[in-house]
């Protein structure tokens, strides 16, 4: 067992006093939601995987979210996830690269991730088969779809898509696996809904190209109730099991239990 890590004031003010404790509590009821979730729409909570999204918790805390049952980190800046893997080389981490990736971060990915959710991009294709023949490994991929049309947001445009598809097989290194997206950011649930229900009509456009697209990771702690009825297999969820970002510009999530 490792440790107990010693936790700053500021951490304290974050993540309360006891942070495994929140975690394992955050995390139960948010996968309580899913089973809800699951249930009123007639699916197997056996059919959604949570992705619990770890960036910008510190290493140390991190230490107690593993405590908490959490094996599986979703990062999105490889920096971060490429220090913290520093520190955790003695546990079994399942890494997954959920954020746009730069060309010339492939190297760096290729050495930690399990699982890239960011996609989007035959130039990127080719570089992380390129990387990843050399490593002599192979790696699950997901296609990052814009559904919003907001110009903030990464991914194929929907129309560019089953062309895209038709190509990644010139990418044996890859293994695709679905279609990623993240929906816009409102306060109206019709509007969010429409670009999951975009990303799933997508999806089943794209298996009649590449048969292994069969996933859907869509749906994040504001809305990932709302993914689940429209087909989401991952919820990649961070705020509600680890309470707000500090620093975060948008998706606040208050309902975290934390530091009571
Ligand atoms: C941060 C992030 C999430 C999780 O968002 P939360 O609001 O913390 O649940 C999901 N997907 C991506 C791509 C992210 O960057």
């Amino acid at each position: 067992m490792p440790a107990t890590p010693e936790l700053s004031p500021d951490e304290i003010a974050r993540f309360g006093a006891d942070p495994a404790a929140a975690f394992a509590t955050n995390l139960k009821l948010v996968r309580d939601r899913i089973a809800a979730t699951c249930r009123r729409c007639g699916r197997s909570p056996d059919d959604v995987h949570l992705l619990p999204v770890t960036k910008t918790v510190p290493a140390n805390v991190l230490r107690l979210a593993y405590a908490a049952g959490i094996s599986e980190f979703g990062e999105n800046k490889l920096q971060e996830a490429r220090d913290k893997q520093a520190i955790f080389a003695d546990l079994p981490i399942r890494w997954s690269i959920i954020g746009h990736l730069q060309t010339n971060k492939v190297k760096y990915l290729v050495k930690l991730a399990t699982e890239f959710h960011a996609l989007d991009s035959l130039r990127l294709a080719d570089e992380l088969n390129r990387r990843l023949d050399a490593e002599g490994r192979d790696l699950d991929v997901f296609v990052q779809v814009n559904t919003s049309g907001e110009a903030s947001k990464y991914g194929l445009a929907p129309g560019d898509l089953v062309p895209f598809a038709r190509r990644l097989s010139e990418y044996p290194r890859l293994k695709p696996r679905g279609l990623m997206t993240l929906a816009i950011f409102s306060t109206e649930t019709e509007r969010v809904r429409r670009c999951f229900r975009l990303l799933r009509n997508l999806r089943d456009h794209a298996m009649a190209v590449h048969s292994d697209l069969t996933q859907l990771s869509m749906g994040m702690s504001g809305d990932f109730e709302t993914a689940i009825e429209e087909g989401a297999t991952v919820v990649r969820v961070g705020q509600a099991i680890f309470g707000a970002r500090p620093t975060s510009d948008r998706h606040y999530w208050p309902d975290a239990n934390f530091g009571s």
